[in-house]
């Protein structure tokens, strides 16, 4: 109890490959800010975060990052997969995550000012750590690793790039299932497609909403029918390799009216310029402007309650944003999705997203579905 084991795990030259290349820079880089910051360690407790620094996949393990080491306290359960995923680490082998953290604090006296993430840490663990360890200065970080994730390596955009056209494809194939079947029934096939062409879970539940359900921009699928007359929005997303895709398309079931094209129409006219607005230099302010300024300039200003895009990589949402009053700098390399949309209750809604990486030149859009009005 509460005494724990320390060794090196498998650290080979011969094992590292690029990708432990890849998380050596990234620690460095981390590394760098805590120098900044003025602290010593950097406790993690964001799932993402830890597999972005070490590249462990697994579910529970707490990362410490000091000047020094990268220690992994993590269970039974983990170890081998520690050292196949992880050699650059510490493993700190663990019956009690918490008490093991504060035991290794303690024995690296070095460690005196230490940082936790702030948006991932409940207020009962933070509490526990305050309490045991009442010498130490406790600094909250926000952002500190998420900050790193938004400026992608080559290898991150082509795993995003393998979500997308799985993505892709599933949108081709879903596109004569849609007449007669419920929402949920076209959600279902969604994710059971996508998980047959390889993808690992969704990367967010589908959103599949027909009619006047396209007038919630989060709708839950249910168990409506859809009809002759309908648009539907299909919002939706794997992961691959632990990275994930976003895309939105709404279409058509049957002929569209003066009306469905008339929305359609002008929230693709936004789209677009929200895509050829999208280049390093531009705050996520400048960028959204350019596609609801559009919306706007028709009336429909109310009608788009939402930002116009947001990052996306490791999870689902990340920065950057697309939005008002957002003043960060989109630079080259960063992934993000373009994604106005217009909501009218009662009537329904249209939304089209696509995801889009910053280039020198500009941008490049990933997403390779068609974009004109699909009546199917
Ligand atoms: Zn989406
Ligand atoms: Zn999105």
């Amino acid at each position: 109890m509460g005494s724990f084991a320390t060794c090196a795990a498998n650290a080979h030259e011969a094992d590292f490959t690029d990708e432990g290349d890849h998380l050596t820079e990234r620690i460095e880089r981390l590394r760098e800010r805590l120098k900044k910051e003025s602290v010593d360690a950097l406790f993690l407790s964001s799932p993402s975060n830890r597999r972005y620094l070490t590249g462990f996949t697994g579910s529970t393990g707490v990362v410490v990052v000091s000047q020094e080491t990268v220690y992994m306290i993590t269970d039974f359960r983990y170890f081998d997969q520690v050292s196949a995923e992880s050699p650059h680490v510490e493993l700190v082998k663990s019956k009690n995550l918490l008490e093991d953290f504060v035991t290794l604090i303690k024995e690296r006296k070095e460690l005196r000012r230490i940082a936790f993430e702030a948006e991932h840490l409940t207020v009962n663990t933070y509490r526990a750590i305050e309490e045991k360890l009442p010498q130490h200065v406790l600094t909250p970080a926000v952002g500190w690793v998420e900050d790193l994730r938004t400026v992608k390596e080559p290898s991150e955009i082509a795993a995003i790039e393998r979500a997308v056209a799985v993505a892709d494809r599933a949108f081709t194939y879903i596109l004569d299932r849609l007449k007669g079947r419920t929402e949920r029934e076209i959600a279902l096939d969604l994710e059971f497609f996508m998980r047959n062409e390889g993808a690992e879970r969704l990367a967010f539940q589908s959103i599949v909403a027909s009619g006047p359900n396209g007038a919630l921009p989060h709708a839950v699928p249910t168990d409506r029918v859809v009809a002759e007359g309908d648009f539907v929005t299909l919002d939706f997303g794997c992961v691959v390799d632990g990275y994930c895709s976003d895309m939105t398309r709404t279409v058509a079931v049957g002929k569209a009216d003066d009306r469905q094209r008339e929305i359609y129409d002008l929230v693709l006219e936004a789209q677009e310029a929200g895509v050829k607005a999208v280049r390093a230099g531009l705050t996520g302010k400048e960028v959204d402007a350019a596609a609801r300024s559009i919306i706007e300039a028709r009336g429909h200003g109310d009608h788009f309650g939402h930002g116009l895009g947001h990052g996306v990589g490791l999870d689902i949402h990340e920065a950057p944003r697309l939005a008002p009053k957002v003043e960060s700098v989109l630079e080259p390399a960063m992934v993000t999705s373009v994604e106005p949309g217009i909501y009218l209750s009662g009537w329904g809604g249209v939304r089209i997203e696509d995801l889009v990486v910053v280039t020198q030149e500009g941008r490049r859009v990933l997403t390779q579905s068609p974009k004109s009005l699909i009546e199917v």
